[in-house]
């Protein structure tokens, strides 16, 4: 984002400097209000809310591991004595509202509200509304936000209308002391219940930007977001609702999903949080682990059967941002996964995901058609505690899983396995020359019975088909080695494309440009269709954050996920210079409007079909010449034409006949 790069390039003492110009605006009075809410206002209390802090040996100073940046080793100080903090790292520093202001991205008046909150001390009436958008500050949508989280608990304790709701938590074995500790709650099936009862309170325009109402289509008014749903509010480290989860009751319409999240807003992200992280922080603390489920519901039954330690994601797929949010608190990370397929998959995603994160990462599969909540609730606390304790590290879990698909007795398995592991290996972020790499490679060697030089070997070629991150050279710590651009990328970047790039660059050009799409996409062609790495990554950071569920995929996002990947980053801002030069969008959009009449039963944009029917047929070129490959060598091995013989044959000429008419038809 923009304005973090902005936030982090400049001086700390900016912001003392654009505080005080900002105080000086505000009356007076004000000032002795900054003044009462700094003096209640512990520093090292403070920054203890959201970073692990220990204190250095023999002084009064405390130090943990940075928020500002992705730290590895503590290096923000926190000195009680001038009430300060500083990292010296990236520099970030200053007082307890440089705190709150960098970590909520909040300005200076939201942050010293915030903080009056937080001390108990009261709010004067604001002297002045601010220019821009009246009543849309994050105090403010952070108080709606509160207020409906009370109007949900009190609809679902007395209303008639929430009794399913009630019966359905009875049902999830939640207690009413859970109930409230989560305060769960209930959104009536009504249309604008939540906009009658915030009248005079809060406009519809601030319920709107923190995602409760949403506009009617013809422009004429508002209606609630969540209705008829078991509402989880969502808080962040400082135990403010600043969304909702809300669930479907059993039985009824589900044709919204199961659940669904606020949307992305000014203080809702979804990336970056995670649920229940106020509640389980302490004991994440205590235990320096922490244990992330994929559901609320789950996450909540193992609190109330007394594991505190647990957390969960927001119904998407574990960020990096979420992992550096929890390493703060506890560097070994337990991911629960179900035991079903889907389980199984979204677990070797994360493995590879976060293999080179500086945190212990631990994967913890249940038993086949299990759950965290029926698991704990058949077996007792103790069991999972155990299983949690016993849970195979990351490595060894996607190690296990390949080896139960190969085994190792033969030597075809254990080249396989080989296969497996160093594939997985060469695609892990930030590997490349982190200390982590060699550790990882001598344990595959050493599992594996063969030498570590076979093993590298096989990892250097694994690597040489995959992109290349920046990375820090060993034997010259001062200097940020880059890695030369592969070719893969200077003949696109050149104008000379193979056909290959030209179609998956055509395919990026289409999702960059219209990411509405992506999911539709992603039904029809996987990131293994692409051949060319760097595109292939970009691909992969598109359907990454499309599956995170965002509203849609901004240019900027892709960009960042491609941080520390140069060649990649070059080529997706080319490709979507290429898509606006050609007008892709709306060439994309204008087919969506005639679409509509004409064809009903494939409602894909024409030049978006065309791009995938090149995959596809690819595809089936790449199948074909597998074919003949199996064909010449059985007429080498047997001179007489058999059944299976005869039927490639015949594919063989129907391919024939397809490619020329594919020709023709350009
Ligand atoms: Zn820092």
């Amino acid at each position: 984002m923009v304005v973090d790069e902005f936030v982090s390039a400049i001086h700390p003492t900016w912001f003392i400097f654009l505080s005080r110009s900002e105080v000086r605006v505000s009356a007076e009075q004000s000032n002795d209000f900054k003044e009462t809410v700094r003096a209640s206002t512990d520093i090292v209390g403070l920054i203890g809310e959201t970073v692990r802090l220990n204190s250095v040996r023999g002084g009064r100073e405390f130090v943990g591991l940075c928020p500002f940046h992705d730290d590895h080793n503590p290096s923000m100080r926190v000195y009680p004595d001038q009430q300060s903090f500083r990292c010296w790292v990236c520099n970030m520093g200053g007082d307890c509202f440089t705190f709150v202001m960098e970590s909520e991205h909040v300005e200076f008046r939201d942050a010293l509200e915030i903080l009056a909150q937080r001390a108990n001390v009261p709010i004067p009436a604001r002297s002045q509304q601010r220019p821009g958008q009246p009543g849309l500050d994050k105090a403010k949508l952070l108080e709606a936000l509160l207020w409906a989280q009370g109007v949900f608990q009190q609809t679902l304790k007395s209303v008639p209308a929430a009794e399913p709701a009630r019966r359905y938590l009875a049902q999830r074995g939640f207690t009413q002391e859970t109930i409230e500790q989560f305060r769960l709650g209930f959104a009536p099936d009504e249309w604008s219940k939540l906009l009658d009862q915030a009248r005079g309170r809060f406009t519809p325009q601030q319920l709107l930007s923190v995602g409760l109402v949403r506009e009617r289509e013809n422009g004429s008014g508002h209606y609630d977001y969540f209705r008829d749903r078991v509402m989880f509010p969502i808080h962040n480290e400082r135990g403010q609702p600043v969304g909702f989860g809300g669930r479907v009751l059993p039985g009824a319409d589900a044709s919204f999903g199961k659940y669904f999240n606020s949307n992305e807003n000014a203080v809702f992200h979804k990336s970056r949080l995670v649920y229940a992280l106020n509640q389980a922080r302490e004991a994440m603390k205590a235990t320096n682990t922490v244990v992330v489920t994929e559901g609320y519901t789950d996450c909540i039954t193992l609190h109330q059967a007394g594991l505190r330690n647990v957390v969960a994601t927001l119904g998407t797929a574990l960020t990096e941002m979420q992992v550096t949010t929890i390493k703060r608190f506890a560097q070994r990370v337990v991911l629960v996964y179900d035991g079903d397929d889907a389980g199984q998959s979204a677990s070797e995603r994360a493995v590879s995901r976060f293999l080179a994160q500086d945190v212990d990462l631990r994967i913890l599969t249940l038993p086949a058609g299990e759950d965290p909540a029926d698991f704990v609730t058949q077996h007792g606390p103790e069991r999972m505690q155990q299983m949690i304790h016993d849970a195979p590290e990351a490595f060894d879990f996607v190690f296990n899983m390949s080896r139960n698909r190969h085994g190792l007795q033969t030597v075809d398995g254990r080249q396989r396995i080989l296969g497996d592991v160093v594939s997985l290996l060469a695609g892990v972020p930030r590997l490349a020359k982190n200390v982590r790499e060699d550790l990882l490679l001598h344990r595959t060697a050493e599992r594996l019975n063969l030498s570590e030089e076979v093993v590298r070997e096989q990892y250097r070629q694994a690597r040489q088909g995959t992109p290349q991150r920046n990375v820090q050279s060993v034997n010259t710590t001062h200097r940020v080695d880059r890695p030369e651009t592969p070719a893969s990328v200077m003949r696109i970047l050149q104008g000379q494309p193979t056909r290959d790039d030209r179609f998956e660059c055509d395919l990026l050009e289409c999702l960059i440009s219209a990411p509405e799409w992506i999911t539709r996409v992603r039904q029809e062609i996987g990131t293994a269709d692409f051949t060319n790495p760097s595109l292939r990554t970009i691909a992969e950071s598109c359907f990454d954050i499309d599956e995170l569920g965002e509203e849609t995929l901004a240019f900027g996002q892709l960009l960042s996920a491609l941080d520390g990947n140069e060649p990649a980053k070059r080529l997706a801002v080319w490709i979507g210079a290429q898509a606006s030069t050609k007008q892709i969008e709306y060439k994309l959009r204008e087919a969506e409007a005639t679409n509509t009449e004409s064809n009903t039963t494939d409602d894909c944009p024409l030049l978006l079909r065309r791009s995938l029917e090149n995959f596809k047929w690819r595809r089936e070129e790449q199948s074909h010449q597998r074919r003949v490959l199996e064909l010449s060598e059985q007429c080498e091995g047997s001179r007489s034409l058999d059944d299976e013989t005869e039927k490639l044959l015949r594919q063989f000429s129907d391919f024939h006949q397809k490619r020329a008419s594919k020709k023709a038809t350009g």
